[in-house]
């Protein structure tokens, strides 16, 4: 049952090279190569249809896009945030000065706990920055009441989120902003990339001058922006890729599916479920492994490398981990009780479009091996 060719967690979903070639033929003709070329153009319209929203301003990344973010709407001081992330999220906040407050999440959705919330405001809080974690939807109504009852911005982390659907629509339209990743391990890539949803055109109009140094025109610079443009060659490639997206998730579902289905009778296996979307992206597949498995999580995670099976523990170390964040009061382990024991059981499992049904079986069956 061993793997001869190494099975990660994710592999970049590419087109076939020959469908790219007319797009930069495009770009040599007109040597348009950035700057708010046609491409990008086409690509912000392009995503806002596809995702349901109304204004979308592309990024380089998405972190200089949570950077960005945070510098359009002038938060300061407090950003309530989770512990429970990529660390891009609580590092966007020290990029401008910002000092993070950890909160624990939910142990149902792994996403910012909102009973938790209200204790951690301050009179210097200014935000809540949540993530909508492995695609699954945050409790974004009663982040709103507490937002609205607190007089805070709401920005998400929606860097797992793309195409993600609540009751009431796109996920992406909650909060006074969201913000997407469009790297090359996310479920819409275009190499590097990301993109800020904003509310209206006024708010794009601003995030659009920050991410080109503050220009307003040739000879008014209005703010200390950055260079966070997208370049065409990643706006083309994304106008590639959208076409092929609702292939490519529908693929993970099946595999998501699939995973479910040969796991669910594994004794201190959990699969992680939804959190009440109507459409779900399957950007990643979360398994716990809980204390009645036979084995540590790590041992697990261990066992499917010795498969060459490159499981990733995300998140593992928690953000509040890291040197930088350790220190700050919020971040020890007491305050983070279902965060710490989240970052000790998961595992997430490789998903992506050509990940066959057999390499499915085999690794379920290295997981399911262990409780026979
Ligand atoms: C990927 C990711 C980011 C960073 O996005 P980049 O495009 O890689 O800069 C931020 N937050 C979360 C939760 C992510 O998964």
């Amino acid at each position: 049952m061993s793997n001869n060719n190494p099975i990660y967690v994710t592999q970049p979903h590419l087109p076939p090279l020959e469908e790219f070639i007319p797009y930069l033929k495009k770009i040599w003709d007109n040597k348009i190569l950035t700057n708010g070329g046609p491409f990008h153009r086409q690509l912000e319209s392009a995503l806002c249809e596809y995702l349901g929203v109304e204004h979308l301003a592309l990024f380089t990344n998405g972190t200089i896009a949570l950077v960005t973010a945070l510098q359009a709407l002038r938060i300061t001081g407090e950003v309530i945030t989770t512990p429970y992330s990529f660390v891009a999220t609580a590092h966007s906040l020290l990029w401008n000065g910002i000092k993070p407050v950890f909160v624990d999440i939910d142990p149902d959705t792994l996403n910012l706990d909102p009973a938790k919330i209200e204790a951690a405001i301050t009179p210097q809080t200014t935000a809540i920055m949540p993530v909508h974690c492995y695609g699954h939807p945050c409790d974004v109504e009663a982040i709103q009441k507490i937002a609205d009852n607190y007089n805070l911005k709401v920005i998400y982390d929606a860097a797992h989120a793309f195409g993600v659907q609540n009751d009431s629509g796109s996920v992406l339209r909650h909060g006074d902003l969201s913000v997407l990743s469009f790297h090359a391990t996310k479920v819409f890539n275009t190499f590097e990339g990301g993109a800020i949803i904003c509310p209206d055109a006024k708010t794009k109009l601003r995030i659009d001058q920050l991410k080109n140094f503050g220009f307003v025109d040739e000879v008014t610079v209005v703010a200390p922006g950055i260079n966070g443009k997208m370049s065409e060659i990643n706006a083309a490639f994304g106008m590639l890729q959208l076409e092929g997206v609702a292939d490519v998730i529908a693929a993970r579902k099946e595999i998501d599916h699939r995973y479910r289905k040969l796991l669910s009778g594994v004794k201190g296996i959990r699969c992680l479920g939804d959190a009440g979307e109507k459409v779900a992206n399957y950007s990643y597949f979360p398994i716990l492994v809980e204390n009645d498995y036979p084995v540590t999580r790590d041992a697990l995670y261990q066992a499917l490398k010795d498969q060459n099976i490159f499981a990733r523990r995300y998140f593992y170390p928690l953000i509040t981990d890291f040197p930088m964040y350790r220190g700050l009061p919020s971040a020890h382990a007491g305050n983070l009780p279902v965060a710490s024991e989240a970052a000790r059981k998961v595992m997430c499992l490789p998903i992506y479009p050509s990940l066959t049904g057999e390499q499915v079986d085999t690794i379920a069956g290295v997981i399911a091996g262990f409780s026979k």
